[in-house]
């Protein structure tokens, strides 16, 4: 059986193929000139060509829906091979800038939002992707295809970066082993060359893991959704918070890694009457003690059957002033797709009620 080219990184093709040079020759081919065939790989011998074409398959994941709002974000749907199917959002973060003559000054900045399983099974209340279960981890490849397949399909030179947010559906630390194994591959300078510090994994809280990847040295990025500052309330959104509560979290975060110019950031989704009240942001003050954080408010987004509300724009604006007033970064994160299917696993949604 053929080998998922895109499960493998530049040291696994070394291994398998020489002169290890190859190995550098395919990777620029499949991740910056965005080749789907080996057979149009003109610096390769024929031998070669056709010796890879029967060991390595390359196909990207197919296209099932996708849904463009107005703000530019992009949700797609993509089918896996064995019919399952995962979201990515591609989020425009600035748009592009032209000078006089019409020519671009600066390029626009992409990130994309990347699944990292097939549904989750963390079983947060408030989400969308909780409510279809747990199917299945996605293999490297199929982690790596999702910024791949928008890469080539919006044509960017292959220096145009982008960021990943490792925040789809799934927890990530839920798959460390082919989450890092992506990173790497994301990462490696003579493929998509996406820096560490460009990726940042976006966990639940799954502590012991958190460690795992600290070990790990990866360089990441880190992202916790917190959404509560008492184990109360916490166990009730994130029914994982019984096994990591807030204090195993907070001490492992301590113990991370993190690049002197960057943060921890702390998501905080805000739910209107639940977590909104400036006694929620004074106990964030007390818990943030000690940790270059920068929080990140969210409005809740209600979906079809949702228990929660969105909250009022005027308690997320006093609880961000109030979090910036004690010397915490906050900013308010303005739901992008709003107009389209917004939390994760909407979109999915969506496209099964079409189809039926
Ligand atoms: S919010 Fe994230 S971790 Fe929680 S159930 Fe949804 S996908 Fe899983």
């Amino acid at each position: 059986m053929k080998r998922n080219f895109y499960d493998l990184t530049k040291e696994n093709l070394q291994e398998m193929i020489k002169p290890s040079f190859r190995a550098i020759q395919l990777f620029s081919w499949v991740y910056q000139k965005y080749s789907l065939d080996f057979n149009e790989m003109t610096n390769l011998s024929k031998n070669d060509r056709a010796e890879f074409d029967k060991i390595f398959s390359l196909n990207l994941p197919e296209l099932a829906n996708k849904e463009i709002s107005s703000d530019g974000s992009i949700k797609y749907l993509f089918k896996l091979k064995d019919g399952y199917t995962i979201e990515t959002v591609l989020l425009p973060m600035k748009n592009e800038v032209v000078d006089e003559s019409g020519e671009i000054v600066k390029h626009a900045r992409y990130t994309v939002c990347i699944s990292t399983q097939v549904g989750c099974k963390m079983g947060c209340a408030f989400c969308y992707t909780a409510k279809g279960g747990f199917k299945r981890d996605l293999t490297p490849g199929e982690i790596v295809t999702q910024v791949l397949y928008i890469k080539k399909e919006l044509n960017l030179p292959p220096e145009r970066r982008v960021n990943i947010v490792f925040m789809g559906m799934g927890e990530p630390l839920d798959n460390l082993e082919n989450l890092a194994t992506s990173i790497k591959i994301f990462g490696d300078v003579d493929g998509l060359s996406i820096s560490p510090r460009r990726q940042t994994i976006s966990t639940s809280g799954l502590a012991t893991k958190i460690e795992k990847l600290a070990k790990l040295n990866l360089n990441v990025l880190l992202a916790i959704s917190l959404h509560a500052v008492d184990d109360e309330l916490r166990d009730k959104l994130m029914p994982v918070n019984k096994a990591y509560n807030i204090a195993s979290i907070i001490e492992a975060i301590k113990k991370f890694p993190i690049d002197s110019r960057k943060r921890v950031m702390f998501e905080y989704l805000m739910i209107k009457d639940l977590n909104d009240d400036l006694k929620s942001a004074k106990k964030l003050i007390k818990l943030m003690h000690g940790i270059k954080a920068k929080i990140n408010l969210i409005y809740f987004n209600p979906h079809e059957g949702s228990e929660f509300q969105r909250p009022l724009r005027e308690n997320v604006e006093e609880f961000k002033e109030y979090l910036n007033r004690a010397g915490l970064i906050c900013t308010i994160r303005e739901s992008k797709g709003l107009d389209i299917s917004a939390a994760c696993g909407q979109l999915k949604e969506r496209s099964l009620k079409n189809a039926t």
